[in-house]
């Protein structure tokens, strides 16, 4: 039996930065970090207080997904999301960043909302 796996819009322009861009990807995420200003909670900001877009490959994506795929070689369906552990969504350390499903980020927000601290993150 064939399997028929379902590609949506993000994971195919996904799958082709990694086949053909993959080094380009890298190095503009490396670059808008290294742009960034780094807060004094370790948050990585772009001076705006919208979300900042990036346009790569003819395409716009929020600066945060965009750096958490290119730097980690994910692959995200439309179901997944870019989380931010530091619940700052103008913040782009990768290593404020996780994926996880639109129902985890919900519970994160909630947790948050109850608890007013990431315990993760001290
Ligand atoms: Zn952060």
């Amino acid at each position: 039996m064939n399997e028929f796996v379902y590609l949506d819009d993000s994971q195919e322009r996904w799958r082709e930065i990694h086949a053909n861009h993959k080094k380009e990807a890298r190095q503009r995420a490396l670059s808008l970090i290294a742009a960034g200003t780094r807060t004094e909670t370790g948050c990585i900001v772009t001076g705006t207080n919208a979300i900042r877009k990036v346009r790569f490959n003819g395409q716009q994506f929020a600066a945060y997904r965009f750096i958490y795929c290119a730097l980690n070689d994910a692959t995200p369906s439309f179901h997944y999301v870019i989380r931010h552990r530091c619940h700052n969504r103008t913040c782009i350390n990768p290593d404020h960043l996780e994926i996880g499903s639109r129902e985890d980020n919900k519970h994160d927000d909630w947790a948050y909302l109850a608890n007013g601290v990431n315990f993760d993150l001290l």
